[in-house]
């Protein structure tokens, strides 16, 4: 098949078109590297079935494609905060110019949705039938909203135009290729403890989430891109076990065998206060469920950094 990945530069795109190219497709990554490096797919550019296409997925896009995965987004607080209204754009344009194209050349389409449709949750663990609990004018909004209107336009799309769809709600998901300055906890808290720096609990670090290694991720995503019973998700895929960041800033010292301290800063407003996956849809539909346990995947991804940061970092800007 050829296949699109919106985002194919970044953390989780650049794995998914090693992944398809590994399987034997054609490949076209496109990305406007705002969070994404060339880096990640250099390894790729000389594998005459990949082509890289710096675009904004905001504006239109044409190719002759059989499916099409949008990752196109950027998913760290930090950098989704950055430009909260491209970020919005980012979503809502960039899902209608995936679903029109996908109209056009007839393919199937899948959304990188988010666990952050649950906001703070009341409901736990979460499961796809709940609706949520979004502040939609805080400062989160702009990604879990435009994450939410992207889902609304896929089932129109599939109910109005009958375009194939699939939406899959990933929960915080890391590993090695996570960059040294992208913000979120895991990537930040390994970078801190290797340089023995001090580790930046935000809150009193009581607050949950649950870690889904990479591969697991990027394995959930094709089995349901690729279902043939029609099963289009909404579909969770994380790690149903479950953390603390404090039990993670432990569990991260402890691997690195760091000199780190822990402080406490303020919590981000709206921070989510609990995150856990109910996998039986994937489970059931899929025939997944995550393999690699928390300590296998951050042994790896420390391993990742720990390289990274002896070797000066490699081309890591700001
Ligand atoms: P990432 O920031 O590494 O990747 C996002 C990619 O999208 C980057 O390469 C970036 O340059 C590109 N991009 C951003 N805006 C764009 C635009 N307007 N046009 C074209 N390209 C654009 O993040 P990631 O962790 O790889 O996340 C990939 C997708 O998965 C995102 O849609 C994200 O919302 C979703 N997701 C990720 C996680 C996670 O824990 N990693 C959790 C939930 C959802
Ligand atoms: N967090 C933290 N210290 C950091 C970065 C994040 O305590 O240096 C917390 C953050 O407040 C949140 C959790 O870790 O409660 C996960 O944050 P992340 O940005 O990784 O993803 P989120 O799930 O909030 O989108």
């Amino acid at each position: 098949m050829r296949i699109l990945v919106t985002g194919g530069a970044g953390f989780l795109g650049s794995h998914l078109c090693e992944r398809l190219l590994g399987a034997g497709h054609e490949v076209i990554c496109l990305d406007n590297l705002f969070t994404g490096r060339k880096a990640n797919i250099a390894h790729l550019l000389d594998d005459h079935n990949f082509e890289f296409v710096r675009h904004d997925i905001v504006d239109g896009f044409k190719a002759e494609v059989d499916q099409i995965y949008n990752l196109a987004c950027p998913a760290s607080p930090v950098h989704y905060q950055f430009n909260p209204i491209k970020t919005v754009k980012t979503s809502v344009m960039g899902a209608i110019n995936v679903l029109g194209l996908a109209k056009r050349v007839k393919a199937r389409v899948l959304q990188a949705s988010t666990s952050e449709v649950y906001g703070d949750p009341s409901v736990h663990p979460q499961e796809e039938s709940y609706w949520g609990n979004v502040n939609p004018i805080g400062i989160r909004s702009c990604y879990d909203e435009g994450k939410r209107v992207a889902e609304t336009l896929f089932f129109d799309y599939h109910r109005q135009h009958g375009i194939e769809i699939r939406v899959i709600r990933i929960f915080n998901t890391y590993g090695p290729r996570m960059h040294p300055k992208d913000g979120r906890v895991v990537s930040n808290f390994i970078v801190q403890a290797l340089n023995n720096d001090p580790i930046t609990i935000y809150g009193e670090g009581q607050q949950t989430r649950s870690f889904c290694y990479r591969d697991d991720l990027i394995e959930g995503m094709i089995r349901l891109m690729d279902n043939q019973i029609g099963y289009t998700g909404p579909c969770n895929i994380g790690n149903p076990g479950e953390f603390t960041i404090r039990e993670l800033a432990e569990k991260v010292i402890a691997l690195t065998g760091s000199k780190s301290k822990l402080v406490f800063e303020p919590l981000p407003s709206d921070d989510p206060k609990q995150r856990k996956p109910d996998i039986t849809q994937a489970r059931e539909n899929l025939g997944w469920e995550p393999t690699v346990a928390l300590e296998e995947g951050l042994k790896k991804t420390i391993a990742y950094f720990d390289d990274l940061l002896k070797s000066g970092g490699g081309d890591y800007p700001d």
